[in-house]
């Protein structure tokens, strides 16, 4: 039996415990494709998912891991065949069920992403779920009707979603606000193509229902007051995409921007976006992205790193995008 390498969290008596160990496809669900994994990604939710927070990982003993790329090595599926390049975002993976932190997955055909010529699958991991997450808030802006040209605001810019988030903006016309709590990363932001740098603590108190109206539209990350504000601060007509939780899961605001300045809250999940939708957005997400935005956004880590990885992308201090090596 071939072995191979993966990160495993195995229920202790204090909870979860994380460790690289040499398991075998006997310890990975039954899926209809194996996939040699090449590269993944670490997300905000791997990072809940290792520090044992918000209960992501229900499957121990698992690997976790919620996103990966790489090659198919066999297939039961009809849709794909060896030799296939892959990714998956999504649909429960490395939460209740195995994921990309390993040398391979096992997973349902259903779930996975043929990729789009342009991108490999260290591309698609400079993407991953973070980057999928910030090309559907910009779908969901446009469906809105909030077009180029618009001014637009970014919440927890400097991170995973919002670092991507600024950089299909602005590729697409639109005038790009970045907030950050790290003016450190205002470089960074603008070499994504941010206009202006909003400190963090403009928004993080508690303010008035209504402000002066400032956004055409929004994506926001981080939920909370600073979600609040920003409802308050957007423009009669204007829409915000909410996808994130990085600062609060509530929400203290109140009717008026909704009822009289015509404002709407549009919600965001990648994790169980449709395929037609979220094929749509991988080829964009090819099409709209160059090689110099992937070295922009990403730096690159091994699995040995992982633990460290989490414990700093919950403390907000991690730039743009991570890509695992496996
Ligand atoms: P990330 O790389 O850690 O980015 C989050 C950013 O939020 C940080 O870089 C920081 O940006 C800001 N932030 C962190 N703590 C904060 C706090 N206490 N108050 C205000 N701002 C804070 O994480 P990510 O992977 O991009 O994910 C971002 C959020 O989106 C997470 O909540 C994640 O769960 C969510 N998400 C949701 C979906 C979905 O399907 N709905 C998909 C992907 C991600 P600055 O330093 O620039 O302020």
């Amino acid at each position: 039996t071939e072995t191979f390498r993966a990160l495993m969290a195995r229920k202790t008596d204090a909870g979860q415990a994380i460790a690289i160990e040499t398991i075998t496809e006997a310890d990975l669900p039954a899926g209809d494709v194996t996939v040699g994994v090449e590269y993944s990604s670490f997300n905000y939710k791997d990072g809940l998912a290792l520090k044992g927070m918000s209960r992501i990982l229900r499957a121990l003993p698992m690997v976790p891991g919620i996103d990966f790329a790489g090659t198919v090595r066999a297939s039961d599926n009809p849709g794909f065949a060896p030799g296939d390049k892959v990714v998956l975002t999504g649909w429960g993976v490395g939460e209740n069920w195995s994921g990309g932190f390993a040398e391979r997955a096992k997973v349902k055909g259903e779930w996975l992403v043929k990729l789009p010529a342009s991108l490999t699958p260290r591309h698609a991991m400079a993407i991953g779920t973070a980057g999928l997450t910030a090309m559907l808030c910009v779908d969901a802006l446009e469906r809105y009707g909030i077009t180029e040209g618009g001014d637009v605001l970014v919440t927890g810019a400097a991170g995973g979603v919002g670092s991507v988030a600024v950089r299909l903006l602005s590729r697409l016309g639109y005038k790009v606000s970045a907030l950050t709590g790290r003016p450190a990363e205002a470089d960074f932001l603008k070499s994504l193509g941010a206009t202006d740098i909003v400190d963090r603590a403009t928004y993080a108190a508690a303010g008035k229902p209504l402000a002066g109206e400032r956004w055409h539209g929004a994506v926001d990350t981080v939920g909370g007051t600073i979600l609040a504000n920003v409802l308050a601060a957007t423009r009669y007509g204007g829409a915000v995409a909410a996808c994130g939780l990085a600062a609060a899961t509530d929400l203290p605001t109140t009717v008026f921007p909704f009822i009289l300045r015509n404002v709407a809250l549009l919600g965001v999940d990648s994790v169980n976006c449709p395929t037609p939708r979220r094929l749509a957005a991988w080829t964009r997400l090819g099409e709209l992205l160059t090689e110099a935005d992937f070295d922009l956004v990403t730096r690159e880590v091994t699995l040995e790193d992982l633990p460290q990885v989490a414990e700093d992308i919950i403390a907000g201090g991690v730039r743009g995008r991570t890509v695992v090596r496996i």
